[in-house]
């Protein structure tokens, strides 16, 4: 059995942030592959603000040179029309061998927003989840625990869903499960980036130095 993360992104641009808690994600769940996949035209994001295609996929290859079982997935920026998670997990989970088990991997900001997502309420039929918390969503939304992520899911997909703390997973019994994952706290946001950049501000030790240089190299972000 195979198991591969999926884990969408503008990465507008890719940082460290992304690519620590891929990265304990993937030790964390034994994940033999994880697939970054920057969205083309995403239905949340200001697409003023948004690098090329080209490069933001460019800075993702520079970030992950390298790194085992990292790699990235074209899939949206090749298909046309908005990014949709529900037909990006249809199109991967095809493409893969049928013995791979695949696992959607978000922020919990990402997971709290979900109910505006294109047929959401299929994406937990069809895939398991590893909901990532960041410093932020700690003194926000998980002041009492998990209790706000556990009401989300039980009004917004279904009531069925149970905490079960030994696993730290939201278990049901058709459903796909829904993990919880705690990553180091890197409080680094590709806004606060695009910001820096556009005050004359360093971004030295928030993204990898080949990104750093190809940001200035094109003039991205100014
Ligand atoms: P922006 O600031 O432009 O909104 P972002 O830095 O949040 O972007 P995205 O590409 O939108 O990055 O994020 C893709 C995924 O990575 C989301 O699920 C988000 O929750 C997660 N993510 C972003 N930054 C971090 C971080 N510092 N630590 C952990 N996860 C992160």
């Amino acid at each position: 059995m195979i198991r591969a993360g999926l884990f969408g992104g503008t990465f507008n641009p890719v940082h460290f942030g992304h690519l620590r808690t891929a990265l304990e994600v993937m030790e964390g769940f034994g994940l033999d592959h994880i697939h970054l996949i920057p969205t083309a035209n995403p239905p949340h994001k200001d697409k003023k603000a948004l690098a090329d295609d080209s490069d933001r996929f460019a800075m993702l290859s520079l970030a992950i040179d390298g790194a085992p079982g990292f790699s990235i997935s074209d899939a949206e920026l090749k298909r046309p029309g908005r990014s949709y998670t529900i037909d990006t997990v249809r199109q991967l989970t095809h493409s893969f061998p049928a013995s791979t088990q695949c696992f959607l991997i978000m922020g919990l900001d990402a997971f709290m927003e979900i109910d505006t997502w294109k047929d959401y309420a299929r994406l937990f039929e069809e895939i398991s989840f590893i909901v990532m918390s960041r410093p932020e969503d700690r003194n926000t939304i998980l002041n009492d625990g998990f209790t706000g992520i556990g009401e989300f899911l039980q009004k917004t997909v279904s009531s069925g869903y149970v905490y079960k703390k030994k696993e730290n997973c939201f278990l049901h019994e058709t459903l796909m499960p829904v993990n919880l994952f705690d990553v180091t706290a890197l409080g680094i946001s590709a806004t606060a980036i695009r910001e820096l950049i556009r005050k004359g501000r360093s971004i030295r030790y928030l993204t990898p130095e080949p990104v750093i240089s190809y940001i200035y190299d094109k003039g991205l972000f100014a």
